[in-house]
């Protein structure tokens, strides 16, 4: 059966991090590639990280109906596109889905005994802020828009499954990995 997995958490909390790791030890759970209008970083793979679009081609994603939730963040335009969640139920596996806070929630809403909502915290906001910058993929003021966003962040996290702090990584991808196989095993 399928569930869908969904990250969430502050800007640099770590998410992308934590997710390639619990794909590496998973190989049955599907990652959702969400579309985006944000510019890809060096790193990223169109198609893989995410579906780079113009203003435009997202635009009318939403016309034609093919998210399943879509949000506004750090002025740019994220979504999870229906096509890749019906992919994972049609093959009957389970979808890791990274997602900001409100996306998350929505997904709940939306598939209420399906969803299980993970949230990473950063140990402090002062760690956050230093692994933004030593990310080094932002600007100042994007970076210090991102740290905006959090207090409205941790404030909804109380609505999640399950919180893990990402203080030591290899401690926090066991925790993650933890729910997630709980969670497979009663999803029969
Ligand atoms: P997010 O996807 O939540 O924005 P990232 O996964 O990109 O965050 O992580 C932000 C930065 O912090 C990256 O440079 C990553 O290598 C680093 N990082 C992630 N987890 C840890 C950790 N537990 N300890 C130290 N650095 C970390
Ligand atoms: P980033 O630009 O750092 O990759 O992502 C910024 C924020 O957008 C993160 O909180 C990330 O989880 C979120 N995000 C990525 N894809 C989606 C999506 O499909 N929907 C929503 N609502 N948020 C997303």
């Amino acid at each position: 059966m399928s569930r869908l997995i969904v990250i969430s958490g502050p800007s640099g909390c770590g998410k992308t991090t934590i997710a390639r790791e619990i794909l590496q030890r998973h190989a049955e759970i599907l990652f959702a590639v969400s579309a985006t209008t944000r510019p890809k970083r060096s790193y990223e793979m169109n198609g893989k990280d995410y579906f780079f679009l113009t203003k435009n081609e997202f635009e009318q994603k939403i016309r034609l109906n093919e998210l399943v939730e879509w949000e506004q963040i750090y002025g740019e335009y994220y979504g999870s596109l229906k096509s890749e969640i019906d992919r994972a139920f049609e093959e009957g596996r389970s979808l890791l889905l990274d997602v900001d806070v409100k996306g998350a929630l929505s997904i709940k809403t939306k598939y209420p005994s399906d969803s299980i909502l993970i949230f990473i915290k950063p140990p402090s906001m002062e760690i956050l802020r230093s692994r933004l910058m030593n990310r080094k993929t932002e600007t100042t003021e994007a970076l210090n828009r991102r740290l905006e966003r959090v207090t409205m962040e941790m404030e909804r996290s109380k609505e999640f499954n399950f919180s893990i702090i990402n203080d030591d990584l290899a401690q926090a991808v066991d925790n993650v990995d933890r729910i997630i196989n709980r969670a497979m095993e009663t999803a029969v």
